[in-house]
């Protein structure tokens, strides 16, 4: 333990060791909650049971999207003139693989463990268990318990894990869920894929270029469900061109491993067969066994918070859950964000400093209600944020829609040939700004953060129509939605 954090720690007797804030769970939401307690001049320690940086840099965000990468890239370059030839032959797919190697840290967390250090957090390897109010015991991985207080606050941030259906066989058929899909060192000939959320379109799209032949099972009768009809339509088009077999309204009813193969009998009644099949089939809450039953709570349930992340129903206020964990908004970004805010307020009850929460303040995450940006990377991109329009038809607000064909925008002729996209705009005709965005297009991604700007600045209309985009760039879709809304 280094000696700045020791000054901060008072032994309170041989066995426990007292810190100003205990973070439990040490993914991308925990180790920035982390950073903020100990910029506000608390001692802090993280306690992580597998590797620090989470789901996120080793399972989740940084290999799916280096699998992506190539696959995004060649199919835009392909509509590039003079540029398709050289794209025109397979993946080089152990490049592809050596690639995700390196952006996932070859699965070691040395240099988040030096981060961690450098900004003075203290860090316990094991897992973490409330065993009281600001009570935490740790079981190390040689087998110790050491005990935890906490003079202020604990978080827990440690996230989720894939959820499986309860079907019957698949035990036996060791199926992949997110964290085989993104760190498979194999191509599977069959790739069967159950689900047509986020995680199956992104996995379909990558290991269908890597060349599986991928199969999707799709309860729903349309991909990415959540998110305006036209982002799973285009979607499915392209995996559809790709190769991929898309079946809806349809789902894996029993499964059994033949062999080498997997025996899948659908809700129809018929069968499939495959050599690896994927769940990606959302999300739980890893709460099952952290102490929860210590302080009132109900172990496995996902953790409800007030907007300062302070758990709901816990005398004294001392809970904070922030991330994956709490279900807001179940993204890197947003769960850092929540980080930021949970951290500095943390610091700011410590001291006894005034708390600013009323809507926007410094220390509530007001944007969790109203502008959540998400992006799916497939082909082609979708980056959505705030309202959709099936979301906005459920509140009380006046809404109006408006849509424009990306296409047509100048930008998109010199993105590549042949461009398909589709935007739309959500106007609070009320109050005149915009509430919602959904863009669906090659390269539309970067274009997301505008829109995110524009909805939680809650910039007018009237001021908005003087940003002006450059040309020729797909930003122009911002001056052309401007004009369909102005008639
Ligand atoms: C395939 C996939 C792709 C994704 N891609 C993106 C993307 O491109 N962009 C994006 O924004 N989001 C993406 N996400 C979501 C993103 O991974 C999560 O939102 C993010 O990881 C949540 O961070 P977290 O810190 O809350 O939880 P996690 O990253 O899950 O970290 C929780 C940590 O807590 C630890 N832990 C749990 N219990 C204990 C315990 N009892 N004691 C000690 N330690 C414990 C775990 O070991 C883990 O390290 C993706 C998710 C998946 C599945």
């Amino acid at each position: 333990m280094r000696n700045e954090t020791v000054r901060n720690t008072a032994v309170t007797n041989e066995t426990t060791r007292t810190y100003d804030v205990i973070v439990i769970g040490g993914g991308p939401v925990g180790e920035n909650v982390a950073e903020r307690t100990r910029a506000a001049g608390l001692s802090t320690v993280i306690v992580e049971r597998e590797l620090l940086g989470g789901e996120c840099s080793f399972w989740a965000c940084d290999p799916s999207k280096a699998l992506l990468r190539p696959v995004v890239a060649r199919a835009d370059a392909s509509r590039v003139p003079g540029l398709d030839p050289a794209v025109a032959g397979p993946l080089d797919v152990e490049r592809v693989f050596a690639h995700r190697d390196r952006m996932s840290s070859y699965w070691k967390d040395e240099d988040q463990a030096d981060w961690l250090n450098s900004v003075s957090v203290d860090l316990l390897r094991g897992h973490g268990r409330l065993t009281g109010p600001r009570q935490v015991a740790v079981q190390t991985p040689d087998g110790d318990t050491i005990t935890l207080a906490a003079r202020h606050a604990v978080a827990l941030s440690t996230g989720t894990r894939a959820a499986l259906p309860p079907i019957p066989g698949l035990d036996t058929v060791h199926p992949w869920t997110s964290r085989e899909a993104t760190t498979a060192r194999k191509v599977p000939g069959r790739l069967t894929v159950v689900g047509g959320g986020v995680v199956a379109v992104e996995m379909a799209t990558a290991w269908q270029a890597l060349g599986s032949q991928v199969t999707m099972l799709v309860l729903e009768n349309g991909l990415l469900e959540r998110m305006e009809p036209f982002a799973g339509e285009l979607v499915t088009d392209a995996l559809r061109e790709a190769g991929v077999d898309i079946r809806f309204d349809t789902t894996a009813t029993s499964v059994h491993r033949d062999g080498g193969e997997v025996r899948i009998t659908l809700s129809d009644g018929t069968q499939l067969a495959a050599d690896e099949i994927l769940f990606a089939t959302g999300r739980t809450p890893q709460t099952r066994d952290i102490g929860l039953q210590t302080v009132g709570l109900t172990p496995g349930d996902w953790l409800n918070v007030d907007d300062t992340f302070q758990v709901t129903g816990i005398d004294d206020g001392w809970l904070y859950a922030v991330g994956d964990v709490n279900r807001r908004a179940l993204m890197t970004h947003q769960g850092k964000y929540q980080a930021r805010i949970a951290g500095t307020v943390i610091g700011a009850r410590a001291k006894e400093e005034p708390v600013h929460d009323a809507p926007w303040g410094t220390h509530v995450a007001t944007a969790d209600h109203t502008a959540v940006p998400q992006v799916v990377f497939t082909i082609p991109e979708i980056a959505s944020v705030g309202l959709t329009s099936r979301e906005a038809e459920r509140s009380e607000r006046r809404i109006e829609v408006v849509d424009y064909d990306l296409a047509q925008v100048a930008g998109a002729h010199q993105y590549g040939k042949d461009y398909r996209g589709r935007a739309r705009m959500l106007v609070d005709t009320d109050r005149n700004t915009v509430v919602g965005v959904t863009f669906a297009g090659p390269g539309v991604s970067e274009l997301v953060h505008s829109a995110t700007i524009a909805i939680a600045g809650e910039v007018p209309l009237d001021r908005l129509w003087h940003a002006v985009p450059a040309f020729p760039t797909l930003g122009e879709v911002w001056l052309r939605l401007l004009e369909t809304h102005r008639g």
